[in-house]
């Protein structure tokens, strides 16, 4: 048996192999995914621990009676403020977006417990799937995984460029709930209160506003596909997933209770946005327009309406799905550094972390810091850079202390970051040098 990362398919999932998603090849040529082994080997061995690792999420576990069969799948329901609180340790700044997803995912959760009891007051209320705006690497995705977290609910992202409607070449939209349920350990009760995240949602957008007489494969009948699992229906997923044929056995999971957040930059919108307000400048008449243009789109991005993404290209049933609306923010250089040092799990602690079980203390100046940032809004990819610099930057000082015991201190400025000067030591007899 050998490891092989991509070129081939899970014979369980039908996932293709890429970097995520490392394959395991046996000798007769056929291939299972990581995911897969996991679930079969909680399968073999029932009693291994939880099915779902612990998360460190908090709160009371409220118990949200589960449909036709009466099983009660947990939630770890918490109030709006609490889910926000715990979204602060991991995502810097999206104040507001953290507010609206918070109060989101509680009255999401309330709504399917007022439903499931019988709904005593009889009033209907609209299931709150979210569409997320914002420009890559701001914390779209994170903010989603983090919420499934804190909710210990199984959790998905999928790419909306990936899928087709039925019957075209590409990904049928029931694999999203497939992916689910692997998340799910197969567990349909679970699955059916799950958050699925779909990424790239954008990219599915309708070429033009006038409908075309020619189906558009690409665009609008994906978005067709996605409104009925989106607005809740009975889906037959294929446990092995790929296209769908007649002798099939297949796994009902209703997706009323599924939760949705669907994501895109949307380039391009906020012209849609100043064509409506019919005027090209919001509120930074006589500024630097160069220095800015990219504060006055965030600023017209959040007058964002329906009609504004209607133009853009989605379909009105299918915004109408989607009822809770927000807007991202760029990310600064306060909040890079921020994410570098401050949040759980910062990327600079995690080196801190490596070094300090190397017996070596790791320190980067205020300049090194800032250096850092800087690079990482240069390169326009948001918090995604960072880490790449970082990897970077690390390399030589991560393969050459390993092999030393003399060195008590790294220490990294501006320079090492801007001009790639080597780091200065700190010896342990007190020298300084350079590494
Ligand atoms: P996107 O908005 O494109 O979905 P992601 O959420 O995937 O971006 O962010 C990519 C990475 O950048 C994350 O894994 C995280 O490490 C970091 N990151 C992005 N935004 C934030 C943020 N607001 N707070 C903390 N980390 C962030």
């Amino acid at each position: 048996m050998s490891r092989k990362k991509k070129e081939t398919s899970c014979a369980f999932c039908t996932r293709p192999g890429s970097d995520d998603l490392q394959m395991i090849e046996s000798p007769t040529g056929v291939s299972i995914c990581k995911d897969c082994v996991g679930i079969c080997s909680r399968l073999m061995n029932p009693d291994d621990g939880p099915k779902i690792p612990a998360t460190g999420a908090v709160g009371v576990r409220a118990g949200v009676p589960g449909g036709a069969t009466g099983k009660v799948p947990q939630v770890n329901l918490m109030p709006p403020e609490k889910i926000k609180k715990h979204l602060d340790d991991y995502v810097v700044g999206q104040e507001r977006v953290k507010r609206i997803l918070s109060v989101a995912v509680y009255n999401h959760f309330k709504r399917v417990v007022n439903n499931l009891g019988g709904n005593p007051s009889g009033i209907e209320m609209e299931k709150s799937n979210v569409l997320l705006i914002g420009p890559t690497g701001c914390g779209k995705t994170l903010l989603a995984r983090m919420l499934a977290r804190i909710l210990d609910v199984p959790f998905c992202i999928c790419d909306a460029t990936t899928l087709t409607e039925a019957g075209y070449v590409g990904e049928d939209v029931e694999n999203i709930i497939l992916r689910l349920l692997q998340a799910a350990d197969f567990n349909v009760e679970r699955a059916q209160y799950g958050i699925i995240y779909v990424d790239e949602i954008d990219k599915v957008a309708k070429k033009g506003e006038n409908v075309s007489i020619t189906r558009d494969v690409s665009g609008e009948g994906v978005q067709q596909a996605l409104l009925k699992i989106v607005e809740g229906t009975v889906c037959n997923v294929p446990p092995k997933g790929g296209r769908k044929h007649p002798n099939q056995e297949f796994i009902q999971v209703d997706t009323t209770n599924i939760l949705f957040i669907c994501s895109g930059a949307f380039v391009g919108l906020d012209e849609k946005i100043r064509k409506r307000l019919g005027r090209r400048s919001i509120g930074f008449a006589g500024t630097d327009e160069g220095l800015m243009k990219d504060a006055e789109t965030e600023a017209v991005l959040k007058l964002c309406e329906t009609e504004d993404l209607i133009k853009f290209g989605m379909i009105p049933e299918f915004l109408g799905r989607l009822p809770v609306h927000a807007v991202l923010d760029k990310l600064t250089e306060e909040d890079m550094l921020q994410i570098l040092t401050s949040i759980k799990n910062s990327l600079v602690g995690q080196y801190e972390e490596l070094m300090r079980l190397e017996g070596v203390k790791l320190v980067f100046d205020d300049g090194g810091m800032r250096a850092l940032a800087r690079q990482a809004i240069a390169k326009k990819t948001g918090a995604r850079g960072l880490r790449a610099i970082l990897e970077n930057l690390m390399l030589d000082i991560m393969y050459e202390i390993p092999g030393r015991t003399d060195v008590a201190e790294v220490i990294i400025t501006a320079d090492c970051v801007e001009k790639g000067e080597r780091p200065t030591l700190t010896l342990k007899k007190g020298k300084t040098v350079k590494s």
